[in-house]
């Protein structure tokens, strides 16, 4: 017999560092394109499996020397490999025990209603009959992380758990497994100092203005988010914090873009083997300096020998100035480039 302790061990044994499970009612209220019940409509229960990205991934970023392992193995590595890995072994498991299983990944094919173009966008997708919403239907991994009982949102609008702050991705299943859920987190963890707001290289987050959402019969609120100035910053967007954007390509030449603007994508000069790897700003708004402030106050139940930052420690700046005679980059592009 499957149980939600049985399945938890086994998420845990493979590698998962969090697990929580929520019931299918706690995603009513979804758009329809979030609601995982449109995906597999008999799933009785969703399975969150939270992996931790290690702080160890932000150093060399912290640094200022070594970008390329936060975003090769903390982002696409965690999303696309890691994840699907242990997804595969539960989704084999729970079939094995007669209940069909849907992997729910942190890679899908539609990302128009994240990225702000609406919830039916034809551009991406059309339905495949009236009574149905645009595919791909993906949950909003934060919802499923709430609805598991996983942690709650931060200010920041990045979800936080009790064990790793901010610093930790996540995939789900469904299935038709009648397990238990877990309660809703009711905890608190983010204490609104702002330090996310104030350290976000896009002043993307609001330090006034909010947004909410109910889940579960629960109301949130977090920051009202610019979605298009975080998807230019988190791509190393502003030079300030890029050692590798070209200095030919100008800010007020993107700024009006979005993520996975070519004219961004080539300006940011990495390899293009580097997957995700124009996340190299290394959220230090939302994700480090919310770990360093959470980890100072004393509110993370995972704890270090050694502190992220020592004391004294202050952010690096680019002073480009510096180096008058280095171009990075060497391609000739213009504006007209952009496909947007
Ligand atoms: S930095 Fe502070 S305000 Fe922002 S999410 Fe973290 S704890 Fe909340």
């Amino acid at each position: 017999m499957v149980t939600s302790e049985g399945i938890k061990k086994l998420a845990k044994s493979l590698g998962a560092d969090l697990v929580g499970i929520a019931s299918m009612d706690r995603f009513e209220g979804a758009p329809a394109n979030q609601d995982p019940r449109y995906i597999q409509p008999d799933a009785k229960a969703c399975i969150v499996l939270a992996f931790r990205v290690p702080r160890g991934y932000y150093r060399g970023i912290e640094e200022g020397t070594f970008f390329s392992v936060y975003t090769t193995m903390g982002y696409a590595g965690i999303n696309e490999v890691f994840g699907p890995i242990i997804l595969r072994e539960l989704v084999c498991y729970l079939e094995d025990e007669g209940y069909e299983s849907v992997p729910l990944p942190n890679i899908y094919l539609r990302s128009s209603a994240y990225f702000d173009k609406g919830e039916n966008d034809p551009s991406v997708s059309v339905p495949v009959s009236p009574d149905k919403p645009f595919p791909d239907v993906m949950i909003d991994m934060r919802v499923a992380a709430y609805a598991a009982g996983l942690g709650e949102y931060g200010w920041s609008k990045v979800f936080l758990s009790p064990e790793f702050g901010p610093l930790q991705r996540f995939a789900a299943l469904l299935t038709t497994a009648p397990l238990e859920p877990d309660p809703i987190f009711e905890g608190k963890i983010c204490d609104r100092c702002m330090s996310c707001a104030r350290a976000c290289t896009g002043k993307a987050i609001s330090m006034t203005e909010a947004d909410h959402i109910t889940i579960a019969g629960h109301v949130i609120e977090y920051a009202k988010v610019d979605l298009k100035a975080c998807s230019i910053a988190y791509r190393g967007g502003n030079p300030d914090y890029n050692p590798f954007l070209d200095s030919k390509v100008k800010y007020e030449d993107y700024k009006d873009l979005y993520f996975g603007s070519p004219i961004l994508e080539e300006a940011v000069h990495i390899p293009k083997y580097m997957r995700h790897g124009s996340a190299l700003e290394g959220a230090r708004g939302c994700m480090r300096e919310c770990y360093a402030h959470l980890e100072k106050v004393g509110r993370l139940t995972k704890k270090f020998t050694t502190p992220f930052r020592k004391p004294g420690w202050k952010p690096w700046k680019i002073d480009r100035s510096q180096y008058p005679d280095i171009v990075v980059g060497n391609k000739k592009r213009s504006k007209d480039d952009s496909l947007l």
